[in-house]
């Protein structure tokens, strides 16, 4: 299949250099920016952040993270990801990416599934969900992160299968997977004080699934500072401390036993996505939008003020 399939999506090896030269601008610009390795994928890709502290910000300032595309065909979140980057280096960057980048330490892990990735571009984007989604072992990473002690799972759609070739297949067991496993080392070792995870298609916010009150009131506030931030386009706050279940996802994880605030950001709305195809002619255009700027715009100074947000509150326990 040709490039050009998912114009103007970048290739795995595009996504690469790309991240290389940007992360030279910004230590040219004066940013102590570090590469970092953490792990590799089944299929032996390197597993990838960029640390980033602004001239002056010292490195015992609190540390936070934007992780994206832990599902394959999700680019969008990649673009946003990238384009944080791209702003931190920008005259004119979004208040609070400049607020943020004055307090903190910004960590970006713009692919976690870099096996996905490259099958969804050799593919051209076509193929079912779980063939796309999953990593090279077939498992839903964003079903692969243990369950907080104590809880339970329910048999509610979505909550994680453990069936094989289902689109949320969970896996063998909670971190049998190295994209997961060598993530959570990586959330262990760096005591992230919040993240913001992106994928798409949805036009939602899910924070980390809390029962308790403060919690669940923080989360809210949290939230509306993304929201509040969000250039044109809001997300609607997804959250019930009833209605709701633990699925092995990476938000719960973080925030019940890393002690991290956590949010899952599915941009590119619903209604955007079918406004650009009511058939998509290839899965891909469901989850992508074909001009991935504007939702950069709209959704990257929300995730700056999420985390910026959050810097003003003790890390959850
Ligand atoms: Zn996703």
């Amino acid at each position: 299949m040709t490039s050009a399939a998912l114009d103007p999506y970048p290739s795995p090896e595009q996504r690469e250099r790309e991240a290389d030269e940007r992360a030279a601008k910004l230590v040219a610009a004066g940013f102590a920016c570090e590469r970092v390795e953490y792990g590799q994928s089944v299929e032996g890709r390197p597993l990838r952040a960029i640390a980033l502290r602004a001239p002056g910000v010292g490195d015992s300032a609190p540390k936070v993270l934007v992780c994206a595309n832990i599902h394959g065909p999700e680019f969008i979140g990649n673009r946003i990801a990238h384009g944080l980057l791209a702003a931190a280096l920008a005259p004119t960057a979004p208040a609070p990416l400049t607020a943020l980048l004055a307090r903190a330490q910004l960590w970006i892990a713009p692919c976690l599934n870099p096996d996905g990735y490259a099958r969804t571009w050799a593919r051209a984007g076509r193929g079912a969900l779980p063939e796309l989604r999953h990593n090279a072992r077939g498992v839903d990473l964003n079903r692969n992160w243990p369950l907080p002690a104590g809880a339970r799972r329910l048999p509610l759609p979505g909550a994680g299968s453990d069936r094989p070739g289902d689109a949320t297949y969970r896996g063998a067991a909670p971190l049998s997977e190295p994209e997961t496993a060598s993530l959570d080392a990586l959330l262990a070792a760096q005591g992230f004080h919040a993240s913001a995870n992106l994928h798409s298609f949805m036009g939602t916010l899910f924070p980390a699934r809390v029962c308790d009150r403060p919690s669940f009131v923080a989360y809210r506030q949290l939230c509306r500072a993304l929201r509040a931030n969000q250039a044109k386009t809001r997300y609607l706050r997804l959250a019930s401390r009833l209605f709701d279940t633990f699925t092995g996802e990476q938000e719960d994880h973080q925030h019940h036993t890393r002690g991290c605030w956590s949010v899952c950001v599915e941009s590119f709305p619903l209604l955007a996505s079918f406004r650009q195809h009511l058939r998509a002619p290839a899965l891909f255009w469901r989850f992508n939008p074909h001009d991935p700027r504007p939702w950069v715009d709209n959704d990257l100074p929300g995730v700056a003020a999420f985390l910026l947000a959050s810097l003003d509150r003790p890390a959850p326990r």
